[in-house]
């Protein structure tokens, strides 16, 4: 064993830039072990466990120490994935064309993955007029750790600030169940001023053409989120 674990590859360093920031990086491939990870996690469509095996692969392969948004881990990640095991993902496909349905093998070239457009979105919504919140991008240990579809929880964990008249009052963990009581009883009408944000957070994605090999239908789709690209 002593004389297999001997044995060194060297592992080329390049240039990425960070979507959030703008910044570049040194990153470099990641590993089979780390592939191997991450397709168990892909494989199953568990948000958490895709998250986590996220986070810790992405880690590994960027050589400086950085702050990264969610979207940059999707975003980093599928460009790690095309220099660490080749550019083509095939994914299965299910056709546009109802009465057909059939699953439809694509190829996705992953180098052709961009970052949605990091908007200038004001961070601060006007609630009432009195009252108003100020939004951050919730950090990824957080949304490994949450489930997404939970309004109330995903909102608590998106708010920096919550304004109140002259009153600034920080969210940090001494707050953030308080928070999550008020958040769980405030009318849905102000989930819609939210919304935008949400909305508005960048995403990875790709666009791919393909005719479905059963019916002949010319799909176009857009695949975003992660998930989507396995
Ligand atoms: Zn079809």
């Amino acid at each position: 064993m002593g004389e297999l674990s001997n044995i060194k590859f060297t592992t080329p360093e390049y240039d990425e830039i960070i979507p959030s920031t703008g910044e570049t990086v040194k990153v470099k491939p990641f590993k089979v072990g780390d592939e191997k990870t991450l397709m168990i996690a892909a494989e199953s469509k568990d948000q958490k466990q895709i998250v986590n095996a996220l986070k810790s692969v992405v880690n590994k392969c960027i050589v400086e120490d950085v702050n990264l948004a969610y979207f940059d881990y999707e975003y980093l990640f599928l460009k790690l994935r095309a220099k660490s095991v080749g550019e083509i993902s095939t994914i299965l496909a299910t056709c546009d064309n109802t009465e057909c349905g059939h699953k439809n093998k694509v190829e996705v070239d992953l180098e052709s993955v961009k970052i949605s457009e990091v908007k200038k979105i004001d961070p601060i919504i006007k609630l009432t007029d009195d009252v108003a919140i100020k939004m951050k991008h919730m950090p990824i240990d957080e949304a490994g750790r949450i489930d997404v579809k939970d309004t109330v929880e995903a909102l608590s964990k998106s708010i920096e600030q919550v304004i109140n008249g002259d009153e600034v009052v920080n969210i940090d963990k001494s707050n953030e169940a308080e928070l999550r009581k008020t958040i769980a009883d405030w009318p849905t009408t102000i989930t819609t001023k939210i919304r935008p944000w949400f909305e508005n957070i960048p995403r990875a994605y790709c666009h791919v053409d393909f005719t479905c090999s059963k019916c002949g239908t010319v799909n176009s789709r857009k695949l975003e989120g992660l998930e989507n690209f396995f």
